[in-house]
This record gives structure tokens, C-alpha cells and sequence, in this order.
């Protein structure tokens, strides 16, 4: 039977407002303390109701008292790195690795067990930070994105906001990650988006065979249903499907979204029972048609060697 991991990133709305150009004044205190309140209630009912495992990637600057209750209640939770910054992968090894440091105690404080996963902020990786998650002695690395119309649309996207003046604070990959495998590989340490001999697994991010279209939480709630249907049979036949959600996806203005961050990001616009619906339903094909595991599970049941 093929596999099939469901993961969160806990990005708070601030990461949303950097990466738009949209001042963080626009935040009041209940804005700032949704994820943590209010998304991972909504995603821990949410898989309870499914009957599906997740793994969360939390952001130990972030690291709130929800992930005590997540890991409770059987969800996996892994490093989002510490800062969440999005030019991580840009840094020097020292600095990567006091935030990964920083992250790890951080985060097991906060859920009571050390991570032994990792996602990089912004999905993009370096040799640097890939040799630093594999010195922790985590099992597996998360964040290959080889998505095609992600990259194009990311890279026009940040030619237009600094056009606009209002620059992003996001960090474009190298077109290297387009060529990265789209299954689970044991990367190479000097070349992530490469196969090699590393320690750790690499667990790429669902994106369909062939057109290299990203299957991810916006792409559930956004597209139209035979769209969501089509592709969802497209990356079934993958041999994981690692489907990526965020804390966003499960929230909506009405949560207390500000107007001026949901106008950028049109994804928060979809009312939030929408999106819970079509999630539900996705999450019953995936039970119904792999094994749904943890992503550390996952990352276990693939021999790589
Ligand atoms: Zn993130």
C-alpha cells in the first residue's frame, strides 16, 4: 500500500505580512495569537473526526502551550527552525546551527519530546543547513518543493512587489529544486536537490508527476473541485504523498484576519468552513486508499539505502 503523511506548518501571521510587504502594525494581539489558539484546536478536532495521524512544524520562537495538547493527542511535532527566517538558508553554519539549537529546545519544552524532523522556512534548503539538521541526528528533512508553477509564480511575484516598493522579505531557490526527485531520496550533503549518502531522508512535498502542479493546502481549498479530484488522483500514485498544509488554511477573516493581509493572500477570503469541509473529504480518500502515517513514520518506511 502507498503512504501518505499530512503536515502543518505553524506559520503565524506576521510570516504572512513579511512575505506580502504588509506592515505587522495591522496585527492586533488576537491576530497575533490565533494559530496557537484557534488553528491547532480546529486541526487536532480535525484529524480526531478523520481519524488520520499529522505531524506540525512548529516555530520555536512561537512554540506555544497547544503543542503540549497536539503531541498528546498523537500528532508528531517537528522543527520549523527557530526564527522562521525566510534567508535561513543564506546564512553562515555557526548561526544556522545556533537557531536550529535554539529551535530543538524550544520546541521539546513546549511539546515534552525533541523533534527529529525538519522543514526550512520558505521550503528552501542549503548545504549548510542540510549538513546542520543532519549534525542533530534528525531522521528526515522536509522541505524539497520541486514545483514548477510555485517557483515561476514565486519569482514574479517578488519582481512585482519591488516594482511596487514594498519588497518581500522572501528568498528565491535555486532553479536546482525543480530538478530535485519528487519521492523520497537520501540527499547528497554538498547538494540537497541531489541524491547522495546523507544521514537523514529527504521527504519531498506532494507535486504531481509529470506537470509538477503543487498539491498543498491552498491548492485544495482554492481550486475547483475536479481540479482538487483530477490532481489528487495524479499524486496518489506517488510513493508518499506528503500532503503540506499551513495554520492558515483552517482560518478566515472572520477569525480576525485582518482585511489589508487578506486582500494580498486571497486564500484567507474562503470561508474556513469551505475549507474544513473539502479537507475533511480529502483526508477520508487518503485513509481510505494509503497508509497515513506521521511524516517521522513515513520517513522510517522507506528504505533508502
Ligand atoms: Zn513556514
Amino acid at each position: 500500500m502507498k503512504v501518505s503523511a499530512i503536515s502543518v506548518d505553524l506559520d503565524s501571521l506576521q510570516h504572512y505580512c513579511r512575505i506580502q510587504g504588509v506592515p505587522e502594525s495591522v496585527l492586533d494581539d488576537r491576530a497575533r495569537s490565533l494559530v496557537d489558539a484557534v488553528a491547532v484546536p480546529r486541526y487536532l478536532e480535525l484529524f480526531d473526526k478523520a481519524g488520520v495521524p499529522a505531524t506540525f512544524f512548529a516555530i520555536g520562537a512561537e512554540a506555544g502551550p497547544s503543542l503540549r495538547r497536539a503531541r498528546e493527542a498523537g500528532v508528531e511535532i517537528a522543527s520549523h527552525s527557530f526564527a522562521h527566517d525566510y534567508a535561513m538558508s543564506r546564512w553562515p553554519a555557526d548561526r544556522i546551527e545556533q537557531d536550529l539549537d535554539a529551535a530543538h529546545t524550544a520546541i521539546t519544552e513546549a511539546s515534552g519530546a525533541p523533534p527529529v524532523g525538519f522543514r526550512a522556512p520558505g521550503y528552501t534548503l542549503s548545504a549548510a543547513l542540510l549538513r546542520a539538521v543532519a549534525r542533530k541526528g534528525y531522521a528526515y528533512d522536509s522541505s524539497a518543493y520541486p514545483a514548477a508553477p510555485y517557483w515561476a509564480a514565486k519569482a514574479g511575484v517578488m519582481g512585482a512587489l519591488k516594482v511596487l516598493g514594498r519588497p518581500s522579505r522572501a528568498i528565491l531557490d535555486s532553479p536546482r529544486v525543480l530538478l530535485a526527485p519528487i519521492f523520497p531520496y537520501r540527499p547528497a550533503l554538498d547538494q540537497p536537490y541531489g541524491k547522495g549518502d546523507a544521514p537523514l531522508k529527504e521527504l519531498p512535498i506532494a507535486v504531481a508527476p509529470v506537470t509538477r502542479v503543487p498539491f498543498i493546502g491552498t491548492f485544495v481549498t482554492m481550486m475547483p473541485w475536479p481540479v482538487v479530484t483530477m490532481t489528487y488522483r495524479a499524486v496518489s500514485a506517488l510513493p508518499l504523498l506528503n500532503f503540506e498544509l499551513h495554520a492558515v488554511d483552517v482560518l478566515d477573516v472572520s477569525d480576525g484576519i485582518p482585511e489589508e493581509l487578506a486582500r494580498q493572500q486571497r486564500d484567507l477570503k474562503v470561508p474556513a468552513t469551505e475549507k474544513l469541509s473539502r479537507l475533511s473529504k480529502l483526508f477520508g480518500w487518503m485513509k481510505e486508499s494509503s497508509d497515513c502515517l506521521t511524516l517521522r513514520d513515513a520517513a522510517s518506511r522507506f528504505d533508502l539505502n
